[in-house]
Protein backbone atom coordinates (compact mmCIF):
# COMPACT_ATOMS: atom_id res chain seq x y z
CA UNK A 1 0.00 0.00 0.00
CA UNK A 2 0.79 3.54 -0.32
CA UNK A 3 -0.52 7.00 0.41
CA UNK A 4 -1.64 10.48 0.15
CA UNK A 5 -1.18 13.55 2.37
CA UNK A 6 -2.54 16.84 2.13
CA UNK A 7 -1.76 20.78 3.33
CA UNK A 8 -3.56 24.11 2.99
CA UNK A 9 -3.15 26.71 5.49
CA UNK A 10 -0.78 29.78 6.63
CA UNK A 11 2.34 27.56 6.26
CA UNK A 12 4.25 26.62 4.19
CA UNK A 13 3.85 23.13 3.01
CA UNK A 14 6.69 21.69 1.03
CA UNK A 15 8.23 20.66 4.49
CA UNK A 16 4.90 19.42 5.95
CA UNK A 17 3.54 17.08 2.32
CA UNK A 18 7.63 15.63 2.50
CA UNK A 19 7.34 14.77 5.69
CA UNK A 20 4.04 13.51 5.64
CA UNK A 21 5.17 11.10 3.05
CA UNK A 22 8.05 9.75 4.58
CA UNK A 23 5.79 9.17 7.40
CA UNK A 24 4.04 7.32 5.08
CA UNK A 25 7.49 4.87 4.02
CA UNK A 26 6.61 2.13 5.41
CA UNK A 27 3.44 1.13 3.81
CA UNK A 28 6.25 0.56 0.54
CA UNK A 29 5.95 2.73 -2.57
CA UNK A 30 8.02 2.78 -6.33
CA UNK A 31 7.69 6.68 -6.67
CA UNK A 32 6.34 9.76 -4.96
CA UNK A 33 5.95 13.46 -6.73
CA UNK A 34 4.23 16.51 -5.24
CA UNK A 35 2.14 19.28 -6.26
CA UNK A 36 2.04 22.78 -4.91
CA UNK A 37 0.20 26.18 -5.88
CA UNK A 38 3.11 28.45 -5.36
CA UNK A 39 2.71 31.94 -4.28
CA UNK A 40 1.70 33.28 -8.00
CA UNK A 41 -0.82 30.86 -8.17
CA UNK A 42 0.42 28.47 -10.06
CA UNK A 43 1.21 24.85 -9.46
CA UNK A 44 4.36 23.03 -9.56
CA UNK A 45 4.85 19.50 -9.62
CA UNK A 46 7.53 17.07 -8.86
CA UNK A 47 7.54 13.78 -8.75
CA UNK A 48 10.07 11.13 -9.76
CA UNK A 49 10.16 7.11 -9.36
CA UNK A 50 12.04 5.94 -6.43
CA UNK A 51 13.04 7.75 -2.74
CA UNK A 52 11.46 10.36 -1.28
CA UNK A 53 14.49 11.80 -1.26
CA UNK A 54 15.10 12.34 -4.75
CA UNK A 55 11.82 14.99 -4.74
CA UNK A 56 13.82 16.93 -1.82
CA UNK A 57 16.95 18.03 -4.29
CA UNK A 58 14.14 19.52 -6.52
CA UNK A 59 11.66 21.43 -4.05
CA UNK A 60 14.12 23.37 -1.83
CA UNK A 61 14.01 26.66 -3.26
CA UNK A 62 10.06 26.26 -3.55
CA UNK A 63 7.60 27.56 -1.40
CA UNK A 64 3.22 27.60 -0.93
CA UNK A 65 0.74 27.04 1.32
CA UNK A 66 -1.42 24.44 -0.33
CA UNK A 67 -0.18 20.87 -1.90
CA UNK A 68 -0.61 17.66 -2.42
CA UNK A 69 1.53 14.84 -2.27
CA UNK A 70 1.41 10.90 -2.70
CA UNK A 71 3.88 7.44 -2.72
CA UNK A 72 2.63 5.15 -5.43
CA UNK A 73 2.64 1.32 -5.61
CA UNK A 74 1.76 0.72 -9.48
CA UNK A 75 -0.74 -1.08 -11.08
CA UNK A 76 -1.48 0.41 -14.09
CA UNK A 77 1.62 1.48 -16.44
CA UNK A 78 5.22 0.83 -15.29
CA UNK A 79 7.17 2.70 -11.94
CA UNK A 80 8.66 5.46 -13.73
CA UNK A 81 9.05 9.18 -13.40
CA UNK A 82 6.21 10.41 -16.18
CA UNK A 83 3.45 7.37 -14.45
CA UNK A 84 4.31 8.87 -10.96
CA UNK A 85 1.41 10.70 -9.50
CA UNK A 86 0.42 13.85 -9.36
CA UNK A 87 -0.97 13.68 -12.95
CA UNK A 88 -2.90 17.06 -14.46
CA UNK A 89 -5.34 17.72 -17.06
CA UNK A 90 -6.17 21.60 -17.23
CA UNK A 91 -6.54 23.40 -13.77
CA UNK A 92 -7.36 19.92 -12.36
CA UNK A 93 -4.15 18.15 -10.81
CA UNK A 94 -4.85 15.16 -8.66
CA UNK A 95 -3.28 12.36 -6.80
CA UNK A 96 -4.94 8.61 -6.60
CA UNK A 97 -4.47 5.59 -4.29
CA UNK A 98 -6.39 2.49 -5.76
CA UNK A 99 -7.86 1.10 -9.33
CA UNK A 100 -10.17 2.37 -11.75
CA UNK A 101 -11.45 -0.82 -13.03
CA UNK A 102 -13.42 0.73 -16.42
CA UNK A 103 -10.70 3.27 -16.63
CA UNK A 104 -9.93 1.49 -20.00
CA UNK A 105 -13.50 2.43 -21.64
CA UNK A 106 -13.09 5.70 -20.18
CA UNK A 107 -9.59 6.41 -21.57
CA UNK A 108 -10.88 5.33 -25.44
CA UNK A 109 -13.63 7.83 -25.02
CA UNK A 110 -11.93 10.95 -23.24
CA UNK A 111 -9.01 9.69 -25.96
CA UNK A 112 -11.72 10.09 -28.96
CA UNK A 113 -12.66 13.53 -27.10
CA UNK A 114 -9.44 14.95 -27.56
CA UNK A 115 -7.60 14.25 -24.59
CA UNK A 116 -4.11 13.67 -24.72
CA UNK A 117 -2.40 11.51 -22.24
CA UNK A 118 0.91 11.95 -20.80
CA UNK A 119 1.01 8.73 -18.37
CA UNK A 120 -0.19 4.91 -18.93
CA UNK A 121 -1.91 5.38 -15.84
CA UNK A 122 -5.50 4.60 -14.86
CA UNK A 123 -5.53 7.66 -12.57
CA UNK A 124 -4.68 10.23 -14.86
CA UNK A 125 -8.65 9.93 -16.45
CA UNK A 126 -9.34 11.32 -13.38
CA UNK A 127 -7.88 14.13 -14.15
CA UNK A 128 -8.65 14.45 -17.93
CA UNK A 129 -12.97 13.89 -16.93
CA UNK A 130 -12.67 16.63 -13.87
CA UNK A 131 -11.25 18.69 -17.31
CA UNK A 132 -13.94 17.60 -19.23
CA UNK A 133 -17.44 17.97 -17.04
CA UNK A 134 -16.39 20.92 -14.74
CA UNK A 135 -18.60 23.89 -15.55
CA UNK A 136 -17.42 26.44 -13.14
CA UNK A 137 -18.28 24.62 -9.99
CA UNK A 138 -16.50 21.85 -8.37
CA UNK A 139 -19.43 20.92 -6.27
N1 LIG B 1 -3.61 2.71 -9.95
C1 LIG B 1 -2.79 3.86 -9.73
C2 LIG B 1 -1.48 3.76 -10.50
O1 LIG B 1 -1.09 2.70 -10.93
C3 LIG B 1 -2.54 4.12 -8.25
C4 LIG B 1 -1.70 3.05 -7.61
C5 LIG B 1 -1.56 3.32 -6.10
O2 LIG B 1 -2.48 2.94 -5.36
O3 LIG B 1 -0.56 3.93 -5.72
O4 LIG B 1 -0.85 4.77 -10.68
Amino acid sequence: MCGIVGFTGKRDCIKILIDGLKALEYRGYDSAGIAVTLENGKIYTVKKQGRISNLEKETGKLSGNCGIGHTRWATHGSPSDRNSHPHTSGIFTVVHNGIIENFLDLKISLVNSGAFFTSDTDTEVIAHLLRKFYKGNFM
